[in-house]
């Protein structure tokens, strides 16, 4: 078995953006010929994340940035000195990385579901890695 890792370009537009890399993700997993088992999806960033949730109605992008603008506001006891304590929070609520299944060739997900890269301090150059073991 060989593990291969697949790093793609995100260039973000905004200072927080959530961003729908599922056909570029299929993309890599087909170059890598992977076909049966789990894929690994890795942000090596500390201000960014990955997550899997509704890609159909683009309000309920909208919704998670707003619940998580409320639930981490700026806060003057923050010592982090660059001044993006928040997007290190929210990164750390998103995660670094997920795990996707992969049958013949193709991700398994829901009908409703797509992977999207978590902007929180851009606009920026980012990277996003997929790895996948291979027979
Ligand atoms: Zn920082």
């Amino acid at each position: 078995m060989k593990s291969e890792i697949v790093r793609l370009e995100v260039s973000t537009a905004a200072r927080e953006q959530f961003i729908d890399v599922t056909a570029r993700v299929q993309q890599a997993l087909t170059t890598m010929g992977a076909r049966d088992g789990v894929i690994t999806v890795f942000v090596p960033h500390t201000t960014a994340g990955v997550t899997i949730n509704e890609n159909a109605d683009p309000d309920v992008v909208h919704d998670i940035l707003l619940a998580l603008e409320k639930a981490v506001p700026d806060q003057r006891q923050f010592r982090h000195g660059e001044g993006n304590s928040t997007a290190h929070v929210k990164s750390s609520l998103m995660g670094p990385s997920l795990q996707v299944l992969v049958q013949n060739g193709r991700l398994v997900l829901g009908t409703w579901q797509g992977i999207y890269f978590c902007e929180f301090d851009g606009p920026r150059n980012r990277k996003l890695l997929v790895q996948a073991s291979i027979d």
